[in-house]
């Protein structure tokens, strides 16, 4: 079967009028159909950069982006990019702001304006359609973006630290919502986080990346008892706290070097 997304030997760098930014190097990820990968690493390293190449909102510097075998070529509906904020309109009313992508994609119709009701109901969200954007809270917009970006039925999610403003209680249940929303649609997602615990929780594969410039340091197959279980109660399963320790300790290796370099 195809990967969903091959990135191969990714090099990105930005350029500016002052400087060249090497933030990518040489990276290489293959993620299969219905896989949950997270990406984690300290700040800089490189992974809203990877989830825009990814999306076809960059175009890496050196290197292939293949979806389901084939080059990219800017955005595809295929593919659903939510955003670290919600990005909501504030003028627009939560229906509306949820319905964006279908306008966009000229697929706003009675079957699709149908889907988005489900999909609010579905999210908790049942009543809220005529609401605006300030009279929900920070979870219930999260959760409007959710619904926007799974709108346009993309087979792929590349979430980017969706939960990182949110309270934990909120957190602990929009990550089960995710993933329990993903799993029954049989997606493919990458998310982006900080929260190694939340990776562990919710995710079959754990990349760990190096920062200056980004590229792979370890990734950590999540097994089957922690995988299965819902992110609550993965969190409780025998060996999760001893994965937590192996892919922490990696993660602080990476950004060791960065500071012993620097202090150097
Ligand atoms: P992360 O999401 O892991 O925090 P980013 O992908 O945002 O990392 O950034 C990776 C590196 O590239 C950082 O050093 C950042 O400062 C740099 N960078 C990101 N976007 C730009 C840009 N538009 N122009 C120049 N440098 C950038
Ligand atoms: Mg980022």
């Amino acid at each position: 079967m195809l990967p969903t997304v091959e990135l191969r030997n990714v090099t990105h760098v930005y350029v500016n009028e002052r400087e060249a930014k090497l933030a990518v190097e040489q990276l290489s990820i293959s993620i299969a159909p219905g896989e949950f990968v997270s990406l984690v690493g300290p700040s800089g390293c490189g992974k809203t950069t990877l989830l825009s190449i990814i999306a076809g909102l960059v175009n890496p510097t050196e290197g292939d982006v293949l979806i389901n075998g084939d080059r990219i070529k800017g955005t595809t509906p295929y593919i659903g990019y939510m955003l670290q904020q919600d990005y909501l309109f504030p003028w627009r009313t939560i229906m509306d702001n949820a319905c964006i992508g279908l306008e966009l994609t000229k697929q706003l119709n009675e079957v699709t304006k149908e889907r988005v009701l489900n999909l609010l109901d579905g999210m908790g969200l049942g009543g809220t359609e005529k609401l605006y954007p300030h009279q929900l809270s920070g979870g219930m917009r999260q959760r409007v973006a959710l619904v926007r970006t799974l709108a346009t039925e993309p087979e792929l999610l590349l979430l980017d630290e969706p939960f990182s403003a949110l309270d934990y209680q909120t957190k602990l249940q929009l990550e089960d919502l995710i993933v329990e929303t993903l799993k029954a649609r049989e997606k493919t997602a990458v998310l982006v986080t900080h929260d190694l615990s939340e990776a562990i929780a919710v995710s079959d594969r754990v990349i760990v990346l190096n920062r200056d410039p980004g590229s792979m340091r370890r990734s950590f197959q999540v097994p089957e008892p922690i995988r299965s279980a819902q992110p609550f109660y993965a969190r409780e399963q025998h060996g999760f706290n001893d994965l937590f320790h192996e892919v922490w300790k990696e993660l602080e290796a990476s950004d060791r070097k960065v500071r012993g370099r620097n202090n150097a």
